[in-house]
């Protein structure tokens, strides 16, 4: 069996786990408790944790506020700028390549009567820049834009959307879920005021995320989804997950550390895939895209993804988002990317991670050349 669908989830390392296990029965205590030792001592774990994770940011540790995951922050980032709106700016922009989480969250907004302009994608997923330069000429509250895609790695201009924002008054937020731990993800250098990110992509645990929020730009008042007790600053309220939030720290640490050698790993690994199945008469998507390193989509025209799917049970792949693989629905990132539903529904994604062992993307490999044979002599 070989995982290779590190999109979706990634394993939680050893390391990482070994770190967060301390804090469930041990050093327990609750960050908020002020009075004593048990409450401090958790209190410092979250702290350290926050600058981790900004480091690896580049933002300042009071910049990050701690989510249940990058839903929750989108949630957070989106819903909490549109209840600031003033009457003239209920307006959002979204690219269509949106992962679900934003997708679901703006079309909420548009159900309660924001305006709502969604950006086209060329064939290559880049965003349609004429169309939103237009758009950026009205006045608009925010724009959503991703830096990375998760189906297919597609990696957006981000710094040349925010100059774009920036002369427009307008807020940019950006889901870097999908990016962060795999390519060097800086809000300065990108210019983003908002973006949202999940530990269980880069090997921390699952139910634990992030929402970096600009402190020095002056327009930037959210309405938090959750009140209570006043944590993380009011805009998150709730007994913080002391180990959730350890585990995401060094994640962040670890990624700090290697992520420059594994991007060199994962894109040997996609370059060599993507060699031979071409070779093969697949169809690579957006191949004229800078993509993230370990992330390949493609198709083979005549063969559905289900059958590929079906016929290489002893392998981790999918046809693309986690969330919406379970509806049997052509991919609307596909879509989008102008594929008919035929097509769309012919794509498969690989998205390779660090823990894979040094030969199993090579037998992996082999498995996809003889099902591909199979299918061809049928
Ligand atoms: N955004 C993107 C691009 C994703 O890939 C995912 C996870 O699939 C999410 C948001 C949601 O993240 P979480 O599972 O932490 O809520």
């Amino acid at each position: 069996m070989i995982y290779l669908d590190f999109n979706a989830t990634t394993p939680v390392l050893p390391t990482v786990f070994e770190l967060m296990k301390p804090w469930f029965c041990e050093a327990f205590g609750n960050p908020s408790s002020r009075q004593h030792a048990w409450g401090w001592k958790a209190d410092e774990a979250v702290k350290q944790a926050r600058e981790q994770l900004a480091q690896l940011l580049g933002a300042k540790p009071d910049e990050v506020v701690f989510t249940s995951g990058a839903t929750e922050a989108c949630n957070l980032a989106i819903k909490g700028l549109a209840q600031h709106a003033s009457p003239d700016r209920r307006r959002i922009l979204c690219l269509k390549t949106e992962h679900k989480a934003v997708l679901d969250t703006v079309r909420f907004l548009e159900s309660v009567g924001f305006e709502v302009e969604w950006i086209a994608v060329d064939h290559d997923g880049q965003p349609d820049w004429e169309q939103l330069q237009q758009a950026l000429e009205r006045p608009t509250l925010m724009v959503c834009a991703m830096l990375a895609n998760n189906e297919t790695g597609v990696i957006h201009d981000i710094p040349r959307l925010a100059r774009y924002c920036r002369d427009a008054s307008t807020l940019l937020f950006c889901d870097a879920t999908q990016a962060l731990g795999k390519i060097p993800v800086d809000v300065q250098q990108l210019g983003v005021d908002l973006l949202a990110c999940s530990a269980h992509k880069m090997y921390g645990p699952k139910g634990s995320g992030a929402l970096y929020i600009r402190r020095s730009s002056r327009h930037i008042a959210l309405v938090p989804l959750l009140h209570g007790g006043g944590q993380e600053s009011g805009l998150r309220a709730g007994t913080l997950n002391v180990p959730a939030i350890v585990g995401m720290g060094a994640a962040a640490a670890h990624a700090m550390k290697t992520q420059e050698a594994q991007h060199i790993q994962m894109l040997q690994w996609r370059t060599h895939w993507e060699q031979h199945l071409r070779a093969q008469g697949a169809l690579i998507t957006a191949q004229n895209s800078v993509r993230l390193p370990n992330t390949l989509h493609f198709r083979v025209p005549g063969i559905r993804a289900s059958e590929w799917i079906a016929a290489l049970p002893q392998l981790g792949i999918a046809t693309g988002s986690a969330c919406s693989s379970g509806n049997g629905q052509p991919s609307h990132v596909a879509l989008a990317m102008g594929m008919t539903s035929v097509q769309a529904s012919e794509c498969l994604r690989i998205s390779f991670g660090t823990t894979l062992k040094k030969h199993e993307p090579e037998e992996a490999l082999q498995m996809v050349q003889q099902a591909l044979s199979r299918f061809r002599s049928a």
